[in-house]
């Protein structure tokens, strides 16, 4: 029996993960969770599922949740992200969203939890920090998003120095079919409207401006030890091959399922084991997989993230902060959808990047490149 953990319970991945848990009771438990602020989908939560500890955003609501829960305990903010993140599960699911996602992560594997990644802003942001705590504490890192998984299941019993290439797949996102002139007016609307998974709405954009795969090539680069050059992208529009390795002699390995979250979520929850599931893929319906070399011009967001990764030092974690800024203000109706990557470019030429920078250099640069900077 394994006891879970997780980190934004509320959102498109933790009601996925408690799907997998309720549906496994014999091999996975709650532990505790955390919500922001979406209260009415955490009372949907409290009607299948008895946690131990729910921490809140706001101190407002955890008091009025205690009141009406008296046999739960509440807790909230930073400090209650950390307590759940700490608790006596055996793995925390990362599922928030954004890099205030690192504090929490490091402070499970400190605590020696295992770690089932969702939250890739975390590797991004501090992916060397991360990586090494976790090689220091014994834990384990088994990544959630769907494409390292893919990866992950791949390598399995692989020498990781036969690896010669990960190759991501992309579906493209909301506008694969748009020239760049075609997007100067595209709608909030449109871009949530994402053709094959129904994600949260900062991940949805990122899929739309092409920063998504931007960001799981450097989570990409830290989880398998990869050097920058040995990553690659390519569309496929189906996501039925969610990503593919290249060995030294040629031979590609390949995971293809139905493109369902539940798959990747439970796969890091019972590995090594496997358990089954209720979604195979269906080949009469699948009559073709496409395949088209990545536009780095067209795609501007991805050249951005590889030069993040070049750059290395605090670029990548200015790139993710200047690009959760970004999207903010593109879901609050104030900017542009192409306005999104000239901010994300502006702010990543104005700064000089910090070389092997400590936790605290790069949580004051995260703040900063978030803010409005005015
Ligand atoms: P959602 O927006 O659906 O959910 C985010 C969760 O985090 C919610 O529970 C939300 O709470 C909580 N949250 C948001 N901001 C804060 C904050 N400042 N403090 C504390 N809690 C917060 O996101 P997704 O589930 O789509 O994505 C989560 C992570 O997983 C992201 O890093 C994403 O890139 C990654 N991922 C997601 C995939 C997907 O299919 N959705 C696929 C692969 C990776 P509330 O809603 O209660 O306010
Ligand atoms: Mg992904």
């Amino acid at each position: 029996m394994k006891k879970i953990s997780i980190l934004g319970a509320t959102g498109s991945i933790g009601t996925q993960a408690l799907a997998v848990i309720g549906n496994n009771p014999e091999h996975f438990e709650l532990g505790s969770i955390s919500i922001g602020t979406n209260i009415e989908a955490l009372e949907k939560i409290l009607e299948s599922f008895r946690p131990k500890l729910v921490s809140v955003m706001k101190d407002t609501d955890r008091i009025e949740l205690k009141s009406r829960y008296p046999d739960i305990d509440f807790t909230c903010g930073r400090e209650g992200l950390m307590a759940v993140a700490t608790d006596d599960a055996d793995t925390l699911l990362t599922a928030v969203m954004g890099s205030v996602g690192l504090e929490p992560t490091l402070a499970a594997i400190d605590a020696g939890k295992d770690i089932a990644l969702a939250n890739k802003e975390t590797l991004v942001a501090a992916g060397e920090i991360v990586m090494e705590r976790a090689r220091e504490n014994g834990v384990s890192i088994i990544p959630v998003d769907s494409e390292h998984s893919a990866i992950f299941q791949c390598l399995r019993g692989e020498d990781l120095r036969e690896m010669k290439r990960i190759i991501l797949t992309a579906s493209g996102g909301s506008f694969r079919d748009l020239s760049r002139e075609e997007l100067r007016d595209v709608t909030l609307e449109r871009a949530l409207d994402h053709p094959n998974w129904s994600m949260g709405r900062k991940i949805t954009i990122d899929s739309a401006t092409m920063m998504n795969k931007g960001l799981e090539v450097i989570e990409a680069k830290w989880l398998f030890d990869a050097e920058v050059d040995q990553i690659s992208t390519i569309l496929h529009r189906e996501s039925t091959i969610h990503s593919m390795v290249e060995f030294v002699d040629n031979s590609i390995m390949a995971q293809m399922g139905t493109p369902d979250m539940k798959t990747a979520i439970q796969f890091a929850f019972s590995h090594p084991k496997r358990l089954p599931m209720d979604n195979p893929m269906d080949f009469d319906a699948l009559s073709q997989l496409n395949f088209k070399p990545m536009d780095l011009e067209r795609f501007r967001m991805l050249a951005l993230a590889y030069d993040a990764l070049r750059t290395g030092g605090t670029m990548p974690a200015v790139m993710n902060a200047a690009n959760e800024y970004a999207v903010n203000r593109f879901l609050e109706g104030e900017i542009s959808f192409l306005e999104i990557e000239e901010i994300v470019e502006s702010r990543m030429d104005g700064h000089m990047a910090v070389q092997n920078p400590d936790l605290d250099t790069i949580l004051y640069y995260d703040r900063l490149y978030k803010s409005d900077m005015r």
